[in-house]
């Protein structure tokens, strides 16, 4: 079997699996209980916030822990809302590419008064920054961007849009789902007042995350209950996966330069390979993106799941059609038709996306299986 589909989720790493093991074994009180137990894991969960700010330029109150990036992202938006809508702004600006929980959340605030702009990335798979300072009016009040594109791992200018925004007085959220434990993520340089990420895409456990929300930046809790998480966050903490965040944060962090270079050269061995056969194109190749992922438009091949479908039945390969909570479906990708792909190729889009597992031998396997699938079903189907 060869996974390479860790834009989707990561195997957890070690030093994630052995401070779940502990902190279940150890340190399974409730964090919120005032006797020994409690104090014991509310003392792992306080260590667990200081070393996530600390991977990201934070301090340890400015995090809030949720069950997941679509949680953090879903309270991003409706706390910058309810910010707007004190302040009298109404317009919201992001992207045509952002996951759909950022494009659902900013669905429902349109039906709620507010109008948004959605801004197009250019061939590249980019969005262009002078675009953001145009969309600007007086009623703007929030600009969501993501860090990186969990389809095509484009990497967007989320700096110069949080320069744009903090000169503006804008409200500015950042998801970084695809990047926080990737590439260098720090919420100063970003300028953000909002950044969310997810512990299972690099190397935590499932129903980990947290979002980041600058001090003196008001917002509100999507849950209500107990005062737990600074009141912003309800429900007793999943303490042990929120300790396996930080520690796969922290070891994603501190082998971050070792991990870029190796599944960077895995990724342009893939890319030379797969871009050698007829009417197979890398996405946006000239773009600067993640380490690890990459996406092809197959011409004259399966469309969408069928390929993800076959080559995991055929020949053990574990890759997808775009992002993981939109499959299943068969429409051209909203991602690839944005960039101006004709929707013929927006349906035959396959991402590969790699890490530190891999190997060089599973680069060569994929793409001679790849190969060989393409030859046999081009000559059924001319
Ligand atoms: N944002 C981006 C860019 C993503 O890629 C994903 C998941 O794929 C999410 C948000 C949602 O994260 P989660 O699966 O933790 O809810």
């Amino acid at each position: 079997m060869v996974y390479c589909d860790n834009a989707a989720t990561t195997k957890m790493c070690e030093a994630a699996k052995q401070t779940m093991l502990y902190i279940t074994e150890n340190c399974w009180g409730n964090p919120s209980s005032a006797h020994g137990f409690g104090m014991n894991a509310s003392e792992k969960l306080e260590e667990a916030r200081e070393v996530t700010a600390e991977c990201i330029g934070a301090s340890a109150e400015e995090i809030v822990f949720t069950s997941c990036g679509s949680e953090a992202n879903t309270q991003a938006i409706l706390s910058a809302a309810e910010i707007c809508l004190k302040r009298g702004k109404t317009h919201i600006i992001s992207t045509a590419i952002e996951h759909s929980s950022v494009m659902n959340a900013l669905q429902t605030l349109t039906g709620r008064g507010f109008t948004l702009t959605l801004l197009k990335p250019d061939k590249t798979g980019k969005i262009n920054a002078s675009d953001l300072a145009s969309a600007i009016n007086k009623d703007t009040g929030i600009v969501s961007i993501m860090h990186a594109n969990n389809e095509t791992g484009i990497i967007q200018p989320a700096v110069e849009a949080g320069i744009i925004c903090r000169k503006n007085g804008i409200l500015f959220h950042i998801d970084a789902v695809q990047t926080a434990g990737h590439i260098p993520v720090n919420v100063k340089t970003l300028c953000a007042d909002y950044l969310s990420a997810s512990g299972h895409k690099f190397g935590a456990a499932k129903g980990s995350g947290f979002l980041y929300v600058r001090k003196g930046i008001d917002a509100v809790p999507l849950i209500f209950g107990g005062k737990q998480e600074n009141r912003l966050r309800a429900g007793t903490q999943a303490t042990a996966q929120l300790c396996s965040l930080a520690a796969a944060f922290d070891s994603s962090v501190k082998n971050m330069e070792n991990n870029t270079e190796y599944v960077s050269s895995l990724t342009r061995l893939l890319t030379q390979e797969l871009t050698a056969v007829p009417g197979v194109i890398c996405i946006g190749s000239a773009s600067e993106r993640l380490p690890g992922t990459v996406s092809f438009v197959f011409r004259n091949a399966p469309a969408g799941d069928a390929f993800v479908n076959i080559l995991s039945s055929a020949y053990g390969i574990m890759c997808s059609s775009g992002a993981a909570c939109d499959s299943g479906s068969i429409k051209p990708d909203r991602v690839l038709l944005s960039m101006g792909y004709a929707p013929g190729d927006a349906e035959r889009m396959l991402r590969f996306s790699l890490n530190e597992n891999n190997t060089p031998e599973e680069i060569k396997y994929i793409s001679s299986a790849v190969k060989i699938f393409l030859m046999k079903y081009r000559e059924i189907h001319p």
